[in-house]
């Protein structure tokens, strides 16, 4: 049986690392990407180099529209045989910061879209499927400005946790189904979304670890997840964030 895992947003950051981290794994990976075409394709490269092969799947996640005409029918397609999909990494994100007072109503809906309603359109996509099979682990990549609120970002920390809640609540309707259900929380990674952040001095002071992460810090924590290792693991929120916040 071939192990399918789908990684959202997988060209670049987080979930290009933790895309390549899967394959290393042993599983076959669908790579969602929005644009970049040239990054995932650079991805799937590094997926290949693993032995495992890679699907790059191009669809814009705050589309449910476009989740439903690309997603869907790859999961109809499957030979189910001879593969399953065993992981969904909801992991694309955006974050659009303003203050409350002068945030848009764009800016609110694109990163609600993007960050948190994907979740509900891409996971009830591929949740038949993993019932049918009683077997799963799907994991949330929130934040910890999911778990604490931060400045100007309204839109960002509601919906990282919204993502939390959702976690929590579905692991608690498909426990006895054997799907998993988790949720990792990282703090500052370098990535391109963290290139733009301001007073990063500052903000090092904060972190015990002095440093930020990298996103292979975040892959393993999900390969761990995804393995069974955690078989007892579920409705969990990992943080990775250098001791920056301690639930
Ligand atoms: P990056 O900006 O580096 O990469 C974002 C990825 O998501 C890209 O692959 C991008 O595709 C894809 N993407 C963005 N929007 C969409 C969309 N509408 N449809 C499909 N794909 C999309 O982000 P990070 O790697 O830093 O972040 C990954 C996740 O981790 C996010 O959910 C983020 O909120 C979370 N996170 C990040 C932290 C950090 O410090 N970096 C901290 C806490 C959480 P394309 O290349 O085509 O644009």
């Amino acid at each position: 049986m071939k192990d399918i895992a789908i990684v959202t947003g997988g060209s670049r950051g987080i979930g290009r690392a933790i895309a390549l981290q899967l394959a290393e794994d042993g599983y076959d990976i669908w790579l969602n990407y929005r644009i970049n075409t040239a990054a995932a394709n650079e991805v799937r490269t590094g997926i290949e180099a693993a032995g495992r092969t890679c699907k790059c799947l191009q669809f814009d996640i705050s589309d449910k529209g476009m989740i439903r005409k690309t997603l869907q029918p790859e999961i109809d397609r499957l030979n189910r045989k001879e593969e399953r999909i065993s992981v969904l990494i909801n992991n694309a994100g955006i974050s659009r910061d303003n203050i409350f007072h002068w945030m848009t109503d764009e800016e609110w809906e694109d990163v609600i879209n993007t960050d948190l309603n994907s979740f509900f359109y891409v996971t009830k996509c591929v949740t038949p499927h993993m019932n049918e099979n009683k077997h799963g682990k799907i994991i949330n990549i929130s934040s910890l400005s999911g778990q604490i609120g931060n400045f100007s970002q309204i839109n960002y920390s509601a919906a990282k946790a919204g993502l939390i809640a959702a976690t929590k609540t579905l692991a608690k309707e498909f426990g006895r189904r054997k799907i998993r259900v988790n949720a990792v929380a990282p703090g500052l990674i370098e990535t391109d979304m963290t290139k733009k952040v301001e007073g990063s001095d500052e903000i090092l002071k904060m972190i015990p670890m002095k440093r930020f992460g990298k996103p292979e810090e975040v892959a393993g924590v999900v390969s761990f997840l995804c393995s069974d290792k955690a078989s007892y693991v579920t409705g969990a929120v990992i943080p990775v964030n250098g001791g920056l916040y301690m639930p």
